[in-house]
């Protein structure tokens, strides 16, 4: 066992959904979700302000979702300030208390599981498997930070106010996986979520409040990109942790460049940010787990996953029978409403995504690059779907930019140039994830020492990395480390910390 990690602990264990009873107890609450607005819980006074802030369904734009007030300027002022009085006295708290909240925060949102699946599918447009997945890491990233905080780190000091900027595709679990980790060490918190996915994110601080935390330590802060600026460009605001895209991350580094903390030292940036994922996949492997490992990868959550597969290298000898064996598979994908238990794909999260991913598909087909798309579901009318989508590509030069979407590049390469490949998939700069899918020791053992990725999966998919068990986070321009739900991520939210027991 490494001392690091813990042995007792337990990753949440999620619902089953093969048994028709939970599917059954499901679809009432859903039901009863859908009738309602998300905006139930709110005073009538801000009701009133809400107004204009709508928030849709993405697989169904006709489906108001909930309301909700974007903080202004001097909103957002007031909160840091509280959140600064409110430091000492969290700070002060013992260790174990702190974790003590953080620990029913997660038995609370256990309990309402059925309820918070219902708002992040209508909000997030995240099929079923994917709420409970949702839920699940939600619940690791709070006990397994809480467990860490009771560890060596108790004796260590917090820095202060702590932004968290987060994104639409993980709302609940990236969102509180940076919460929790600032709070247990001591931090107090500014939340801002993505504009696209602020309800579930305020349902998350509800349940922190619930479970005894003072108002003042942990404060939503929803808005648009300009509230994130604000919260970075604050001199009061002592860390930030950062999760979206890598140009936003280098603004970020940008302006805390320019200043420091209050005891000289840097303003600590945790940035986890895209990808170009790539898997090679030689003629030695087995092609049936290839195609299972890739629809997984590529497409699972409409591929909106930083640790996505975007581009898929394959030998040429067994090019043509694996491409022909995944687009079958991937005809056999249900694209629609993520409200059906069937349904595989759900919608990306907007109209300027779905455009944005659709511009890509048309660019690489007018460039006389084979695209093969599959069709949606008949419901799929007015939701932002795309289906899954694989294009075939003849360098990975080719591949610009993220496109953040089941969008599944395919390169054919020769045996002798599976070096040339992999340098070229390091040149990127991208390091997140990286696969390889062979039955050949010395190839494995070769492409894993020369992958510059954070996550390097063999022979499985790429996605899903599991809490204290697989910290993920990648290098250059996928991020700053270090990797969240592993060890050393609270280390890098506080003043002072104890050596390490290894050091
Ligand atoms: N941790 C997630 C995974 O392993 C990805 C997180 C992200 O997309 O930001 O799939």
């Amino acid at each position: 066992p490494h001392a690091l990690y813990g042995t007792e602990r337990v990753n949440s264990q999620g619902l089953d959904l093969s048994d028709e009873n939970t599917l059954r107890r499901l679809a009432r609450v859903f039901l009863d979700a859908g009738s309602r607005p998300a905006s139930i819980r709110e005073t009538p006074a801000e009701k009133r302000r809400d107004a204009e802030m709508p928030i849709r369904n993405p697989a169904n734009r006709d489906d108001l979702v909930g309301h909700i007030a974007f903080l202004d300027g001097s909103g957002i002022g007031n909160a840091i300030q509280r959140a600064e009085a409110a430091f000492p006295h969290w700070r002060d708290i013992p260790a174990a208390q702190r974790a003590a909240h953080l620990e029913k925060t997660a038995d609370l949102l256990e309990a309402e599981m059925p309820s918070l699946m219902a708002l992040i599918m209508r909000e997030a447009g995240k099929t079923l498997a994917n709420a409970v997945a949702e839920i699940r890491e939600a619940v690791d990233f709070l006990r397994y930070y809480a467990a860490q905080a009771r560890g060596p780190l108790q004796t260590a000091t917090p820095l202060g106010p702590v932004a968290c900027i987060s994104p639409w595709n993980f709302p609940l679990a990236i969102f509180l996986g940076q919460v929790s980790a600032a709070l247990a060490v001591g931090n107090t918190v500014l939340a801002k979520p993505a504009e696209e996915t602020p309800l579930i994110a305020r349902e998350a601080i509800r349940l922190l409040h619930e479970s005894g935390i003072a108002q003042d330590v942990v404060q939503l802060i929803p808005g648009e990109g300009a509230a994130g600026a604000q919260l970075v460009n604050d001199p009061r605001i002592t860390a930030v942790l950062f999760t979206g895209s890598t140009d936003v991350a280098r603004l970020i580094q940008k302006q805390l460049a320019g200043r420091l903390n209050r005891d000289l030292t840097p303003v600590p940036l945790i940035a986890e940010t895209g990808g170009q994922n790539a898997l090679i996949v030689d003629s030695s492997a087995l092609t049936e787990q290839v195609v299972t490992d890739v629809l997984a990868s590529a497409f699972d959550s409409a591929g909106q996953r930083c640790s996505a597969l975007r581009l898929l290298c394959v030998q040429e000898e067994s090019a043509d029978r694996l491409i022909t064996m995944l687009e079958g598979a991937m005809r056999e994908l249900r694209t629609g409403t993520p409200e059906r238990p069937d349904t595989d794909v759900g919608p990306v999260i907007s109209a300027e995504a779905r455009a944005m991913i659709a511009e890509h598909i048309e660019t690489l087909r007018q460039r006389g690059h084979r695209v093969y798309q599959t069709s949606l579901a008949p419901e799929a009318g007015t939701g932002t779907f795309i289906p899954p989508t694989l294009i075939e590509i003849d360098a990975v030069s080719d591949l610009r930019k993220e496109v953040f979407g089941p969008v599944l590049h395919v390169l054919r390469y020769r045996r002798e140039d599976v070096a040339k490949v992999m340098e070229a998939i390091n040149a990127t700069g991208y390091a997140l994830t990286f696969g390889i899918h062979s039955r050949i020791d010395d190839t494995i053992e070769t492409l894993k020492r020369q992958s510059h990725a954070g996550n390097i999966y063999i022979n499985r998919n790429l996605v899903g990395a599991v809490v204290g068990v697989q910290p993920f986070g990648g290098h250059g321009l996928s991020g700053t480390g270090p990797k969240a739900g592993g060890p050393l991520y609270l280390r890098r939210l506080l003043a002072r910390r104890p050596a390490l027991p290894a050091d």
